[in-house]
């Protein structure tokens, strides 16, 4: 089972203007903004705007609008960050053994040099 979404979790006070962000991206569905530890020369955060923790929560929960919502942003980030021909990689952590700290739903978007094989 997920855990409760907590509305004090830090992407939730991004979204809400609470804490400043490098924003990225902006829509009806999601929002996107730097990673403030990038591990890569391009590390993009994409959260749905909805309160989901985690994919089975989004999944099962979210509407189609939603989620096709969020699937489009992250592919429009790439589109406009010209990362479609170079390529990037997409990574979600899910829950404790996913290693996710920030309890609500993100995709990491890394890009800008060759990232080499997935380690795990
Ligand atoms: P997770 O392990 O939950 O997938 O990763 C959370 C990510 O959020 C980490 O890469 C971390 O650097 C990033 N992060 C944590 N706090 C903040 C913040 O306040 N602002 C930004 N921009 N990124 C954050």
């Amino acid at each position: 089972a997920t855990l409760p979404y907590d509305d004090d979790n830090i992407f939730a006070k991004i979204l809400r203007g609470e804490i400043p962000c490098s924003k990225v991206h902006e829509d009806e569905w999601a929002f996107a903004f730097h990673d403030i530890n990038p591990q890569a020369p391009t590390h993009i955060l994409v959260v749905p705007k909805g309160r989901y923790v985690s994919w089975d929560d989004f999944s099962a929960r979210a509407s189609d609008a939603e989620i096709a919502g969020f699937v489009r942003a992250v592919g429009r980030i790439a589109r406009d960050h010209g990362l479609v021909e170079p390529g990037y990689r997409l990574l979600a952590n899910i829950g404790g053994h996913g290693g996710q700290e920030v309890p609500h739903l993100h995709v990491h978007l890394f890009a800008g040099h060759p990232l080499g094989p997935m380690l795990t």
